[in-house]
Parts: structure tokens; C-alpha cells; sequence
């Protein structure tokens, strides 16, 4: 898993690197359209993000553990990388006049409750929350990653992951000091988890 990540990585540079003359990375005039799978990768994370936002923000408030806060900061940002990538291809912004805890995605919506319902239970029912939003982020960037064409694309959605690696630790960490455990994977492999926990902060470039 880690090896595939880091070959999607060394693909993603290889491209850039390959660009005529360096110059297309930066020329919006060369960018070709988005494949459809692309577009509703954008569109999905774009809400996806705002997910984590949002829950963070509400547990943050509820619960006031400073993770929840700073982590909230870094989705906004990642909120706003999506963005730029949806007004780059031309293409709808389904967060544009929705509220905190408000989705255009149902799915997403459905996710948010049952998500909220939990973290309000307790503290420790919050930071797993987070863990399991990080370990689902990961998850879903990934897939979007393989199924990605354009480097300018890629490059955001490997941004998301640093960040999610990231997000991960903190909530590990403050829920290892909570309850004095290893933390479980909820979603990925126990074995890419404890990787990253295995690994320090990382600068996202963000
Ligand atoms: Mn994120
Ligand atoms: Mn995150």
C-alpha cells in the first residue's frame, strides 16, 4: 500500500518533470478536460473535505480539544486546493451556498450525522471520529489518485493525503495519551496505519 503510494508519487513527479520545457505546468492554456471520473472525484472531495471541516469544527466546539481546531484550519485550506481545481476546469462548486453541516451529496450528509451523533457521545468517541474521517480521506484520495490523469490534479490530491498522514497522527497521539492504547485502524489496513504512526510530521507544503 505504502509502495503503491510512493510510485503514485514518483509517477506524479516523473510527469511534471516530463513537461515540455517545464513551461506546460504552469500554462493553463495547455490543460486538457478532465475525464468524467475525475470531475466527480473533484466534485466528491470538494464535499469531502468539507465533511472533516465541518465535524471538526462542531466537535471542536463541543469537546475543546485544540486538535480539532487546528486540524479544522488545514481542511479549509484543502477546501480551497479543491476549489482552484474546480474553477480551473470550469466545473460547479457543490459546497458554493451550503452551511456547516449542510451537503449537496447525500451520501455525505447521511455520513455527517451518523458522524456528529457519535463524536457527541464523548471526547474519546470524538478523536476516533477524527481518525476514522483520516483513515476514509485516505481511503477515497487514493482511489482518486489511480484514477487521476492530469499532474496538476494528481498534485492536490497527494497534498490531501500528506495531510490526512498528518491528521492521523494527531488524533493517534491524543487518543494514545486518552487511553494509554495503541491506536486501532478503523477503515485501512492496521499494518499502512501503524506506518504512518511509525513516521514523523510531515511538512504538506501547505
Ligand atoms: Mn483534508
Ligand atoms: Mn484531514
Amino acid at each position: 500500500m505504502i509502495a503503491n503510494k510512493l510510485s503514485a508519487v514518483l509517477a506524479a513527479v516523473l510527469l511534471t518533470l516530463s513537461a515540455p520545457g517545464f513551461a506546460a505546468k504552469t500554462s493553463t492554456s495547455t490543460s486538457t478536460n478532465l475525464t468524467t471520473a475525475e470531475a466527480a472525484d473533484l466534485t466528491f472531495m470538494r464535499e469531502e473535505e468539507k465533511l472533516a471541516r465541518d465535524t471538526y469544527l462542531v466537535l471542536g466546539d463541543t469537546w475543546k480539544l485544540t486538535v480539532f481546531s487546528n486540524i479544522a484550519s488545514s481542511e479549509q485550506r484543502h477546501m480551497d486546493a479543491i476549489l482552484g481545481l474546480l474553477q480551473k476546469y470550469r466545473l460547479p462548486d457543490p459546497a458554493t451556498s451550503t452551511l456547516i453541516g449542510e451537503f449537496s451529496n447525500p451520501e455525505l450528509q447521511s455520513l455527517y450525522n451518523a458522524l456528529i451523533a457519535k463524536g457527541m457521545q464523548s471526547d474519546l468517541e470524538a478523536l476516533m471520529v477524527g481518525g476514522l474521517i483520516e483513515e476514509t480521506d485516505m481511503e477515497d484520495i487514493q482511489a482518486a489518485i489511480d484514477r487521476s490523469q492530469h499532474p496538476d490534479v494528481v498534485a492536490v490530491f497527494e497534498n490531501l493525503m500528506c495531510g490526512s498522514r498528518n491528521h492521523l497522527r494527531g488524533f493517534a497521539a491524543n487518543l494514545e495519551a486518552f487511553t494509554g492504547q495503541p491506536y486501532s485502524a478503523q477503515v485501512l489496513e492496521q499494518g499502512a496505519v501503524d506506518e504512518i504512526l511509525a513516521t514523523p510530521l510531515e511538512n504538506c507544503g501547505e
